[in-house]
């Protein structure tokens, strides 16, 4: 057989085909067609050789921010794919039902990335920078719903953020509203949590499996820690019944001292994303890698960190055996690290510092089996001071 590409002499980390260790990953039209110990190079057309890297699944980011030049946060996904390893993006919540033709025509459509979506239950989507459910007529249940049932092929499930600069006095009725689209669909929701009211016992009870609690390392009031550095209780309930606990990481929303305290608890995130955004990019969130390497800093086994950046969130997102793996058959969405070693300082936004000797460096992004291309990063929007 003829191989397209070769990826030989790395480690691969692949949680959800239950491989790691050193494998070969040959690639045939688009998709992954064999792992082996060893591929002899004279099979395929073109080889990389990854000694002394990782090689992973193309990260599955469940946190991001793409529908650029049109919402206050969006930024672009396809420089940021191809110098992190992030093949998949999921767009939490940017697009509403009044403008998500646009995200479909101008974002996904043109895309080199894999891009998904959760529709915001505001029609207005994320337009401004908050304030999107003060107004509760744009709250409409039954167009969210027609517009989810008409792009399923793009629209996984429902967002909505519930914190008090985001529903105003509207308390938790957005994010009722919200499950009830979810219910109509048969499709997940996902909640943001940050500064209450409302408080997090409300939105937790409204939460079931498979739905994703995002920014579960806050440290603002709605924080899943007590005053004793403990979790709470409705957490641990929440997650034991299969809620999906999502770093989520932004300029607002990842505290060490909450991570810690859920690491040392047992409570280890399920997902790590970037919530990356027009914000978040200029640090000191950066990248998905970045945020991996922080956890790396806390002492969570490089092997998990991988599987909460691949397996997990493409199992989230229903996507299991297409990305996030590299099994046969899968798309050759793939990323290449290399492990960087040094004395390091990483900020979360909550004015703590932890240092950690281990950074992880993407040095190729593959998707579909092609290799995608440099390219330059755009200006900040004109609100990015
Ligand atoms: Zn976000």
């Amino acid at each position: 057989m003829q191989f397209d590409l070769l990826i030989r002499n790395g480690q691969l980390f692949d949680a959800a085909a239950g491989r790691v260790g050193r494998f070969d990953v040959a690639v045939y039209r688009g998709r992954v067609a064999a792992v082996e110990a060893s591929i002899d190079p004279g099979t395929a057309a073109q080889v990389v050789d990854a000694a002394g890297a990782y090689v992973t699944p193309g990260l599955v980011d469940l946190h991001t921010h793409v529908y650029h030049g049109v919402t206050y946060w969006g930024i672009q996904a396809a420089p940021v794919a191809a110098r992190t390893g992030v093949t998949t993006w999921l767009d939490v919540g940017s697009a509403g039902a009044w403008n998500f033709g646009g995200f479909r025509d101008f974002i996904v459509q043109p895309s080199v990335a894999r891009i998904y979506a959760l529709l915001n239950i505001s029609g207005i989507g994320l337009i401004a920078p908050s304030w999107e459910h003060w107004n509760l007529n744009y709250l409409d249940e039954a167009l969210a719903i027609k517009v989810a049932e008409a792009n399923r092929d793009i629209i996984i499930g429902i967002k909505a953020r519930i914190d008090k600069n985001t529903v105003g006095a509207n308390g938790l009725e957005p994010l009722r509203r919200a499950r009830r689209v979810a219910d109509a669909c048969g499709m997940p929701l996902m909640a943001h949590i940050a500064h209450g009211p409302p408080e997090v016992d409300g939105v937790l009870a409204l939460l079931r499996e498979g739905d994703i609690l995002t920014h579960c390392c806050t440290g603002g009031s709605m924080r899943l820690i007590d005053a004793d550095g403990r979790p709470l209780e409705v957490a641990r309930r929440a997650r034991e019944a299969g809620v999906i606990l999502d770093i989520g990481h932004g300029a607002g929303s990842f505290d060490f001292e909450v991570a810690e305290a859920m690491l040392r608890h047992g409570m280890p995130p399920d997902v790590i994303s970037s919530d990356i955004h027009q914000l978040s990019i200029r640090g000191p969130m950066f990248d998905l890698p970045t945020t991996l390497s922080k956890f790396l800093a806390l002492g969570m086994p490089l092997a998990e960190v991988f599987a909460a950046a691949t397996a997990k969130p493409a199992a989230a997102m229903g996507l299991a055996g297409q990305v996030g793996t590299l099994a046969v058959g899968a798309h050759a969405d793939i990323a290449l690290f290399r492990e960087e070693q040094g004395d390091y300082n990483f900020d979360d936004v909550f004015n703590h510092r932890r240092s950690g000797t281990r950074r992880l460096v993407c040095e190729g992004t593959w998707l579909g089996g092609r290799r995608l291309p440099t390219l330059p990063e755009p200006p900040p929007a004109p609100w990015i001071v």
